[in-house]
Formats: C-alpha cells, structure tokens, sequence
C-alpha cells in the first residue's frame, strides 16, 4: 500500500506555519510499511483541491488529508472530498452528541455553524475526536480509501495513532495479498550474484528482491506486494524473468526444492538408474540421495573407494593409471565413473576423486577434486573443480557440483 499526504490550508502556502501533520503522518506510516510517495500541500480552494485529489488518486491508494475539518467556511475538505466521490454528508449521531458535550461542558453556546462538525461522509468510518469537536473520517471506494483529519495537531495525532493507524491496519490486511518465491541458484557466488542484478533490485520497494547464502547455494526471495494475488504473482514472474536474463544459467529450482530433489524429479523422467564411485566423498553422495523418498527406482548403489587399493580392487582402476596420473586426476575420475557404470549397469556413473584437505595430495592442493560422469552411449565427462573450503565443505560442495552436472 503507498500513500499520498495532503495538507490543506492556505497558511502553509503562505509560510505562516509549518506542515508538521504531514511530517508526523509519514514518520507512523513508515512504522507499519506503508510507503508515503508524496506530500502535497493546497490551500482551502475547492477547485485546487479537487484536483490535488485527482493527481494522487493515479498515485496513491490511500490519501491523507488534514485540515479544513473545522466549522468555518474556509473549512471545505469533506464537502470537496463528497462531492468528488459521489457521496454526501450526513450527520453523525455520536459527533454531534460529542459536540452539545463539549458546549455544555465548557458552557458555551453552540451554534448553527456547529453542527456542521457533526457532519460525515456516507458509509465513512468515524474517527473520534478525543481533544475537539471536528471527527475524522475513514472510508473506501473501490481501490482507493481516504482519511480526513484535523488540521491542529494537538487534535490530528492522538486521533491518528489511536484510530487511524489501526484503521489502516485493518485495511492492509485485507487488502494487501504478499506473495513471495524463492528462487535458487548453484555456481555462483553471493556477491557476484549481486552484481550482476545490482541495477535492477537497486532502489527496489515492490516487489523486493532477498538474497541469501549458504552451503554453497545462493537463494533469491521475491515478495510482492498488491491488492490481488494474481498481480502480485505477475509482478513476481517479471522480476523473475529480469532477474533470469542475467544469472539464468545458474538457477536451479523454485522454493522449497534442492539440487537432489530436481536430480531424482529429472532421473525419474528419464527412467535412468544411476551408480556412484566415491573416494573423497566417502559416501555423500549416496547418502545425499538416499534423503530423498523414491530415490530407489533411480540409485542402484556405489562404492567408496578411499585408498588406491580400494579404486584397483573394487573399482578396477587399472594400476598404471594410478601410477601415471595418480588418483587425482581426470584419467582416474573417468575410469571410476565407466567402471562403476558398467560394474552396476546403470545408466549413468558418476565418481568424485580429489583432495578434500587440508593436507595436500600428490602435489595437489586441498580443494582440487575431479567428476567424472558417464553416460551409456556418450563420451565420459570429466570436470575440474578448485575449492577453497575446509575438509568437510570442500566433500558438501563437491557433491553439490556433482548433482549439479549432471542436471547441466
Ligand atoms: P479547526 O477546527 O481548528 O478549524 P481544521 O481541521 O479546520 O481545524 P485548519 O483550519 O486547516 O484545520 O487548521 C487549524 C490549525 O491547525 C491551523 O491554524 C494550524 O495551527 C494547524 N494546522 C493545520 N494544518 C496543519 C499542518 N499541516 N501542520 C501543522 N499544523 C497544522
Ligand atoms: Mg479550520
């Protein structure tokens, strides 16, 4: 919801006193959200008037108005406001009540003129005046709602914190549908991701853009804010779709998914069987897999296959690649995905071999990790990657690079 103050009264123009109403009306509503677009300030002119409401009515859907509540002439706000929507003044029982209180109270006499205090716009809801006569006025038409209060200070804040604010509230709740997605992201790094949408999530109020990091993953929140579900769903899908034509090739899933579950929803579609080989991992990427129901259909099994000895007696990594290129290395990556594949008959292999540190491994530094994935039917892949966490975030992101290959 965004709001348009209007202060009416011609001694503002003329500098005679200080808008401070407006100023005290936008500090409470940035309180609860609601984001204050413009001030405007008029003066006791029904014409100049009506068509300061005509402007933020296309800017707005909630406008403010203070002063000219009062019972002189000058006091034209709620009749110019009526008369613009369609409605007419009414009186208020309990204002007018109010107001023979307060005469009576303070022996005054009350006057015709008086009585014109009592008066409200049909269908508003009224707001009590605790400290004078003029009642305020809060009512809806459409998209648009409207609040009149007071101009003295003294009468418009108490009214608006105790009755207002809580009115608007009210409104807020049910007007205001908040809608959000998670989009998620791998291969990239928070910071780049920012970059790279920095000028489009910059100075960004609705819909605001959330990023989050952790486990290697990158996560953008969407929220959108409208007064109906699908507008806020449509301004979601265009952000999304801004925010994709950059950073596209690293987003992976919506909302409550991860690289596992869209790993098996892809197998299943397939109907591939999968086997795994691992040496730095140790089992992580099965056990990764087997977190998810179903996943016996897709993974047939694996090997961890730590020491060399190990890789030539279980995996049948022939000797001399070992010797020549050592475990970590391309050569062996691919033997252990090819052997896996055809030891289990499944349609794809996948080996993860590497140093997870912090010691070095064959003159290779802590972080370097070899995949290899083979696929019946089509060249083995090998991939490279150079880590730079600790032992046991090197083995997670190694995984996580794993699934992510093979959803590539
Ligand atoms: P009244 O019943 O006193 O006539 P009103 O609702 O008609 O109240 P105005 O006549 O517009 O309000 O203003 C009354 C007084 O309230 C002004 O003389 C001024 O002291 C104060 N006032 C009005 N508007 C503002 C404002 N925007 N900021 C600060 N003070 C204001
Ligand atoms: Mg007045």
């Amino acid at each position: 919801m965004n709001a348009e103050i209007i202060a009416v009264g011609s001694e503002l123009l003329l500098g005679q006193i200080t808008n401070t109403n407006a100023k005290f009306i936008s500090k409470a509503l940035a309180e609860i959200g609601v984001n204050v677009y413009y001030q405007t300030v008029v003066g006791d002119n029904p014409e100049r008037l009506k068509d300061s409401i005509q402007i933020a009515e296309k800017r707005a859907d909630l406008i403010i108005f203070t002063g000219g509540l009062g019972p002189t002439k000058d006091d034209l706000t709620k009749e110019t406001i009526g008369s613009h929507i369609g409605k007419v003044l009414v009186t208020d029982e309990k204002a007018m009540a109010s107001i023979e209180q307060y005469f009576s109270r303070t022996n005054r006499i009350m006057t015709e003129n008086n009585k014109k205090q009592a008066l409200v716009i049909e269908g508003s809801t009224v707001l009590p005046n605790d400290f004078g006569m003029a009642p305020g006025m809060f009512l809806s038409q459409g998209s648009l709602s409207y609040m009149l209060l007071p101009g003295p200070p003294f009468e418009m804040e108490p009214m608006f914190l105790n009755y207002g604010i809580p009115a608007i509230k009210e409104k807020l709740e049910i007007v205001e549908k908040i809608e959000s997605r998670v989009l998620r992201f791998f291969g990239i790094g928070e910071s780049q991701l920012e970059t790279e949408i920095e000028s489009i999530i910059d100075q960004q109020t609705n819909p605001t853009v959330a990023p989050y990091a952790g486990n290697g993953e990158v996560t953008l929140r969407i929220t959108a804010k409208h007064h109906s579900s699908d507008e806020a769903e449509r301004m979601i899908d265009e952000m999304e779709k801004r925010i994709l034509s950059r950073v596209g090739k690293y987003f992976y899933g919506y909302n409550e998914t991860s690289l596992i579950r869209e790993l098996l929803k892809a197998l299943e579609k397939k109907s591939f069987t999968i086997s795994c080989a691992e040496s730095l991992t140790a089992g992580l990427f099965q056990s990764e897999m087997a977190s998810v129901t179903g996943v016996s259909k897709m993974l047939k099994g694996g090997i961890v296959c730590y020491s060399n000895e190990a890789k030539m007696k279980l995996v049948n990594v022939k000797k001399d690649t070992l010797d020549t290129f050592g475990a970590v290395s391309k050569e062996c990556a691919s033997e252990l995905a090819e052997n896996i594949r055809t030891l289990l008959d499944t349609d794809i292999g996948i080996s993860f071999t590497g140093v997870a540190g912090p010691d070095t491994l064959e003159g290779h530094p802590s972080g370097t990790v070899w995949i290899g994935i083979s696929i019946k039917g089509k060249e083995t892949k090998t991939t490279e990657l150079k880590l730079a966490g600790n032992r046991n975030n090197n083995r997670v992101r190694t995984v996580k690079n794993g699934i992510n290959l093979l959803l590539a």
